[in-house]
């Protein structure tokens, strides 16, 4: 499906190179994801060797992949880089808009019919700037970028946390935010801190009821939501070698879970095998003929503690199944333990529904397992418990499972197939009674269980399993049935075990589909019209802001004195927001409110000067923007934490806000600020912060020689007339000195490609 063999090849001409220079400077021998990271340097392989977890890098990622919900604001910015077409191949994929209710067909007519403006716009725009759009129904961004697009020894990044599945495909995939898509989407290199590396050793092999998910579920357990921060986990050994590459996908997904940077596998069989399954001979050959550079020097493997920052050691052949849940993906029991913790922690035994499938878990061989033991329900006299849903990854696999006759073994237990689509995993479940909020357990193959993510109900315990713990569990309908060792009662009242899953890790008549669900982009875009409606609510073309008009900023009011914590939620709130996140007039609406005014405690709440009334953030700042006042937030420290949401940056610019004043910032949302052309600064003297007071004026002085490590003056007039001189300190180059002055990078950019 139009991926680019002729860039893979290119890939994997640089990377012998660069891996051989890379090898030479660090002195020693390279893991894989250093081979990787190395080989995709912005600028090539330099004198000195990164410091991992310290230097800031540049690098060339392959791809680009955005979800729909996240393309619209990536989109509408790239659309002013002023390209013909995307600097690196990239696809759309419309999987989180649809919501479970139903059924699949159902379901998936009512999204097209809510959703139609914004599917519009993402297949305009995908068709004009040379993007593969992946219709709704298509699937799961995820699993259509590991049967398309994944490749060993590449690196991509995707506007979605869970991107990193497709380390189960060799890859480093990273989730990012807009903002770093659109930079990549336009040309230019993309930051990303050198990362930690974390081994973990697979002895032993995976058997019986042990699935690729307990493997994650285990290291979650070991890692909490927090050990993989800034790190990239690569799992070698022969467990690793023995196991499915859609296996090593799962794995590599809720890498998420544990916050590292990616994850990954060396280049092996299960790849090969899978890359000729989905129609990619020649990528397979291709990595074939590189394959020592797609995987870890020898040494590594053999002594990993000498190169890894920390290495974890699971051995497979004991591991047991695990659930883990409720409310965080790192609270791990194994199955046998399982009744003992629920009963102790008072959590609900009888599971009422049981889901499979999603991007983390909906692999033919996840199916087939479980549909292995769905088929044990009619033959052992059972009846299933609990409500049970599937949800496949991809059309392919949809296609390919109910060919298989698999759907139909589902449908005799009482299954509803929803769309190829998130669903359920991202809340968009409507789930009947789920606004009753009775304390009630399921189960599922997902990755996150975070409370209220899958039906909205802050009483729902989710556990997480792997699709065959999941089925047995909705069969028992009992969170504490341990398949291992536990008899069920038949219809008969006689007591029968249910059987070990098998299944097939490749389909044996392989993949199919009548329509994947795939638009190709039209080879020469210009006359493609973007279909944006005037009059939408959910989506509006960006105007350029506007360029620097090279004066001091004079007369600017204070917005806002910010107390304490504010985070990128504070800024620009998420929740039912998201609805807007492709209008930025409209989600600007959020700007600030959840921000604590230092002056009176509340949130949502401060003085305008103008009226001297108090009233909304958005309004006080609409207010100020139509007198042409401009503005200047003040923050405390690290400003900004949170996620990398580029409209917490665009919201304020916006709404004419110039300057953010804080005592430190959250590296990634000071950069968006700087790329949308506003001035980010931070208190020379912290202590500087306690003279700023409610109503102050704020004029610069020296901007017209605002230059790099220059600090820059501001005198700050108080309502009494008095002042205060204050510096502040910025971390500006020259080059994104230039975004200030064009008005933003993207402005910047677009200059440079009219030239
Ligand atoms: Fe994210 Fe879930 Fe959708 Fe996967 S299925 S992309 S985890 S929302």
């Amino acid at each position: 499906m139009a991926f680019d063999i002729e860039m893979i090849k290119k890939v994997y001409e640089n990377m012998a190179e660069r891996v051989d220079k890379a090898r030479d400077l660090v002195g020693r021998p390279l893991t894989l994801s250093e081979k990787i990271l190395y080989s995709h340097l912005w600028e090539g392989v330099p004198s000195q060797a990164f410091a991992r977890g310290k230097d800031y890098v540049d690098f060339a990622p392959d791809r680009v992949a955005c979800q729909d919900a996240t393309a619209q604001m990536a989109l509408l910015q790239f659309m002013h880089a002023g390209k013909n077409k995307v600097a690196v191949p990239t696809t759309v994929h419309c999987d989180h808009l649809i919501q479970a209710k139903i059924d699949a067909k159902t379901d998936l007519k009512r999204a097209k019919e809510q959703s139609n403006e914004v599917f519009d716009f993402l297949s305009s725009v995908s068709d004009k700037y040379g993007i593969g759009f992946w219709k709704p129904g298509a699937g799961i961004i995820h699993q259509v970028v590991l049967e398309n697009y994944a490749f060993p020894g590449g690196m991509m990044i995707g506007t979605d946390s869970h991107t990193v599945n497709a380390g189960g495909l060799g890859m480093l995939a990273i989730g990012v935010g807009g903002a770093d898509a659109v930079d990549v989407m336009s040309g230019m290199a993309w930051e990303l801190k050198f990362p930690k590396l974390i081994g973990v050793k697979l002895t032993g092999k995976l058997s019986g009821w042990t699935a690729p998910k307990d493997v994650i579920l285990k290291v979650a357990g070991i890692l909490t939501v927090k050990g993989g921060t800034g790190a990239v986990i690569e799992y070698f050994g022969e467990g690793a070698k023995a196991m499915s590459c859609t296996g090593k996908g799962t794995i590599c997904n809720m890498g998420a879970e544990v916050g590292a940077t990616t994850s990954t596998f060396g280049y092996d069989e299960s790849m090969d095998r899978y890359l000729r399954a989905t129609n990619r001979a020649d990528v397979a050959d291709a990595a074939a003929a590189v394959a020592d550079y797609l995987t870890a020097d020898a040494e590594v493997y053999a002594n990993p503690e000498q190169y890894f920052d920390e290495v974890i050691e699971i051995n497979l052949s004991e591991l047991e199944p695990h659930l883990n849940g409720p409310f965080t993906p790192d609270l791990a029991t194994p199955i046998s333990k399982m009744r003992e913790e629920a009963e102790k922690n008072d959590w609900p035994l009888q599971v009422q529904v049981g889901l499979i499938g999603s991007c983390t878990n909906s692999s033919y061989e996840d199916i087939s397992r479980s549909a292995s033991l769905a088929k044990q329900v009619a033959e052992k006299k059972l009846k299933t418990k609990a409500k049970f849903t599937i949800t496949p990854g991809s059309e392919v696999v949809r296609y390919t499972i109910e060919r298989d006759g698999f759907i139909d073994t589902f449908d005799k237990i009482g299954a509803t197939v929803f769309a190829n689509a998130c669903g359920p995993c991202i809340g968009m479940w409507d789930r009947e009674g789920a606004e009753k909020e009775e304390r009630n357990t399921i189960v599922h193959s997902f990755n996150r269980n975070f409370s209220k993510r899958a039906d909205g109900n802050p009483n729902t315990l989710a556990f997480v399993g792997s699709p065959e713990l999941v089925t047995a569990l909705a069969i028992a309908g009992d969170l504490g049935f341990n398949p291992l060792t536990d008899k069920l009662i038949n219809e008969d009242g006689e007591e029968v075990m249910l059987d070990e899953p098998t299944g097939n890790e490749l389909p044996p008549k392989g993949f199919d589909a009548e329509d994947p669900g795939y638009q190709a982009p039209s080879e020469d875009g210009s006359g493609v019209e973007v279909i944006v409606s005037p009059t939408s609510e959910r989506l509006e073309l960006l105007a350029p802001f506007k360029p620097w008009n090279g004066e001091n900023i004079t007369g600017a009011k204070l917005l806002i004195k910010a107390f304490g914590k504010c985070t990128t939620d504070h800024i620009s709130m998420a929740g039912p927001w998201l609805r807007f996140r492709g209008h930025l007039d409209n989600i600007s609406n959020n700007m600030l409110i959840g921000a604590v005014n230092a002056f009176n405690m509340k949130t949502n709440s401060v003085k305008n000067e103008l009226t001297g009334e108090y009233d909304a953030v958005p309004a006080v700042q609409r207010a100020y923007k139509a007198a042409d006042v401009p503005t200047v937030v003040v923050g405390d420290h690290n400003y900004g934490e949170g996620s990398s949401r580029e409209h917490a940056a665009m919201e304020p610019r916006h709404l004419g806000v110039r300057a953010v004043l804080v005592k430190s910032f959250a590296r990634i949302h000071e950069t968006n600020l700087k790329k949308q052309g506003m001035l980010a600064l931070t208190f020379a003297n912290e202590a500087d912060y306690d003279k700023i007071q409610e109503g102050d004026t704020f004029n610069f002085t020296d901007l017209k020689e605002f230059a790099p490590n220059k600090q820059l003056t501001l005198e700050v007039v108080h309502k009494d007339g008095s002042k205060d001189v204050i510096m502040a300190n910025h971390s500006y180059n020259e080059g994104q000195i230039g975004w200030f002055v064009a008005g933003s990078a993207l402005n910047l950019i677009a200059a440079a490609s009219n030239a």
